[in-house]
């Protein structure tokens, strides 16, 4: 396609992919989008990676849904929106009145805006009276809301990331950040090569940023609290903790302290495989620093500890005073564009917007008020990874999935889909007829990113708009607009002029979005906390005070993944993103540029390993785990520490989740993505 500048326009907006929040320009012509570019007034001066400036193709693909489809003697038709909103308002209010507003689940998205997810919840609560609405944070980050609100008060990134050229050493673990949040860890590279940063990589697997690295550390999967609390024993033991601020700006240090007696660098060499060297000199490097700061992703959350290992890293942090300064603080990179926003927004089961608990009478009563309704329950709802499985038992009989595609990107997929089958009611609201959207009753389509007003929050907090550049496919319309007309149907009026109307409400109801306005993040986004109009925004959170007033520490101990390998299963699977692909691979797997590069799925086998096992590269192998089989060709690598496999989970013809661990985090229910058992064997024995 042609593009010469004089016959395209420009739209500023925010990339739809990872949570970095880059600002580009999307280029039209002739009501498509051409070319995307990146915006060099903007913090990412620019730069754009491989998805954001070339995976455009989905917004103008051919399979985008265009209207309402209603399953019918197993197949979809095309239906009005009239037909259709009406028929889901009396499915839903039929099985709301019969089997209780609880029996019914809203799960959103993390791609969605702002005001999307924000009127989603405001179904959920005031329409079907439920708390049971959550979203895909619940597998990704669910353990850094609650980890990093358990010690420090407030479950976001403590430091903008422009922050890290101000670091003195930089801690990077469970992220592997030059493919999943790539211009992010173009900030890390320049600390360290233009700066005064010495990097610090914590991963079971080589990643490409451990070049970069004065030292690289290697650990078995789901081994984290372990180097972590032997990091904070030896920085104690050789005196490098800063004491002043544990005393001054702290609680809980004396049993956290205790707890940490266990943990030297041999007994913890022995748990993660680490040498006992490597952490001692890890926590001289991160203790004698002055400004550290800590940046993780998944490799942290998505185990059955968590949030313990996102406590322990919180517990690192304080113990050597990296809080409330600039270039220092605990930095989970969130994986989705609005992951943070849809968190913000409420859509999780305990909280409305501003994390504002539904067991707080006065946030009941705010509400309502708000709302213009009554009685919003005031009993928790159920997170994600319990709603599913209880659409099996029957608990939950109907579904309103917007945006999600749980076939893909939930553990345990077999059982997955054996729980939506077994809804009585199950509505799908997206752009593409996805795995989970074939399994519905009803199907919405719905508007992306280029096609609406609103505003996503980045992984720093950081509120920034999203614009209009071409008109939505056939007769798609934003998601809010959906389910307010849904909720109008339901005999809720929910009627708003446009996305800035939702968002002005979201400001009067939302006290860290108080001074937030379309015309205050016109030019550039505001990062909440921003209480009021005047309020310039609080890019470094935690300074002088923490939210919470004093920071926690917690004592915390290892303990050992939920499925370690046995005889009969006798590797680690981990699973993981790869740089050209996204999530389930719905936006970047329409762009044949990225196809090219990531075709298929690959599973990564130490070399050693497949020497042992005669596994030549390229090989087709069969990996079984206790819950399903899939099968992969094989990318030998000495990147991978032996006994441990890594497969990308982005492909539904070959879904890692067929084979991942449903055990769950006791905090928070964030699933064992990470790690589970599986076996190996060539393809053609099977
Ligand atoms: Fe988009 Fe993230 Fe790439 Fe930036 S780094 S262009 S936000 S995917």
């Amino acid at each position: 396609y042609t593009v010469r500048p004089w016959e395209t326009r420009k739209v500023r907006t925010t990339c739809s992919y990872c949570g970095a929040g880059c600002q580009l320009y999307l280029h039209v012509k002739e009501n498509r989008v051409v070319k995307v570019s990146g915006v060099d007034a903007a913090p990412n001066h620019g730069r754009l990676c491989v998805k954001g400036r070339f995976g455009y193709h989905f917004i103008g693909s051919p399979d985008r849904l265009t209207q309402p489809l209603i399953k019918e003697n197993g197949s979809f038709r095309e239906a009005s929106w009239d037909e259709a909103l009406g028929y889901v308002a009396q499915r839903l209010s039929a099985i709301r009145d019969s089997s209780g507003p609880d029996s019914i689940g809203v799960l959103t998205s993390a791609r969605m805006s702002n005001e999307d997810n924000y009127i989603a919840q405001k179904f959920a609560r005031s329409v079907l009276k439920t708390n049971n609405v959550d979203h895909c944070a619940r597998l990704c980050h669910a353990s850094t809301v609650a980890g990093l609100a358990a010690s420090f008060g407030s479950g976001a990134m403590t430091n903008p990331i422009a922050d890290l050229s101000k670091a003195d050493v930089i801690l990077v673990t469970g992220s592997n950040t030059t493919e999943t949040h790539p211009v992010t860890s173009t900030y890390i590279k320049r600390a360290v090569r233009f700066g005064k940063a010495q990097l610090i990589v914590v991963d079971p697997r080589d990643i490409p940023l451990s070049r970069h690295a004065v030292l690289k550390m290697t650990q078995k999967p789901g081994t984290d609290v372990a180097w972590i609390n032997g990091l904070m024993h030896v920085i104690l033991k050789e005196n490098l903790h800063d004491a002043q601020f544990i005393k001054t700006r702290t609680e809980g240090f004396d049993a956290f302290k205790k707890a940490l007696e266990p943990y030297t660098p041999d007994a913890v060499s022995q748990i993660t495989g680490i040498p006992a060297d490597q952490i001692v000199a890890a926590a001289r490097l991160y203790g004698t620093a002055g400004v550290g700061n800590i940046v993780y992703c998944m490799g942290i959350t998505q185990h059955s500890t968590g949030t313990d290992n996102v406590k322990a890293l919180a517990n690192l942090a304080m113990l050597c005073g990296n809080l409330g300064i600039d270039g220092g603080g605990v930095n989970p990179l969130r994986g989705q564009n609005n992951v943070q926003g849809a968190c913000d927004m409420g859509c999780l089961p305990n909280v409305y917007s501003g994390y504002q608990s539904v067991t707080d009478t006065a946030a009941a009563q705010k509400m309502e008020a708000a709302w213009n309704t009554t009685h919003l329950s005031e009993k928790m709802g159920l997170k994600a990874t319990e709603m599913i499985p209880m659409a099996l038992t029957g608990d939950i009989k109907a579904l309103y999935i917007i945006g999600e595609n749980p076939m893909v990107s939930d553990p345990d997929l077999n059982h997955v889909q054996k729980s939506l089958q077994n809804l009585d009611f199950f509505v799908v609201q997206d752009i593409f007829l996805s795995e989970t959207a074939r399994l519905a009753d009803v199907v919405f389509p719905a508007t992306c990113f280029a096609e609406k007003a609103g505003t996503f929050t980045n992984t720093e907090r950081k509120v920034q708009r999203i614009r209009p550049a071409v008109p939505p496919p056939g007769e798609a319309r934003d998601d809010w607009s959906i389910t307010s007309a849904l909720a109008t149907r339901m005999g809720v009026p929910m009627e708003y002029a446009d996305a800035e109307a939702v968002f002005d409400e979201i400001s009067r109801v939302t006290p860290s979005y108080g001074g937030i306005s379309y015309h205050r993040i016109d030019a550039d986004g505001l990062v909440w906390p921003c209480p009021t109009d005047d309020h310039p925004g609080t890019p470094v959170l935690h300074i002088g005070k923490f939210t919470s007033g004093l920071g926690k520490f917690h004592a915390v101990e290892f303990i050992p993944p939920a499925e370690t390998p046995d005889d009969d299963f006798p590797f680690t699977l981990t699973t993981g993103r790869l740089l050209y692909h996204y999530h389930t691979g719905t936006m970047t797997m329409k762009s044949d540029d990225l196809n090219e590069r990531a075709p298929e799925c690959r599973i990564e086998i130490a070399d050693s390993d497949a020497l042992r096992l005669g596994v030549v590269n390229g090989e087709m192998l069969s990996i079984r785990s206790r819950r399903g089989t899939i099968q992969a060709r094989a990318t030998l690598t000495p990147a991978i520490m032996p006994g441990t496999v890594f497969i990308p989970f982005h492909f539904a013809a070959a879904a890692a989740n067929r084979l991942t661990h449903a055990a769950l985090d006791p905090v928070c229910a964030i699933p064992e993505l990470k790690v589970c058992a599986v076996a190996l064997s060539p393809a053609k024995m099977d």
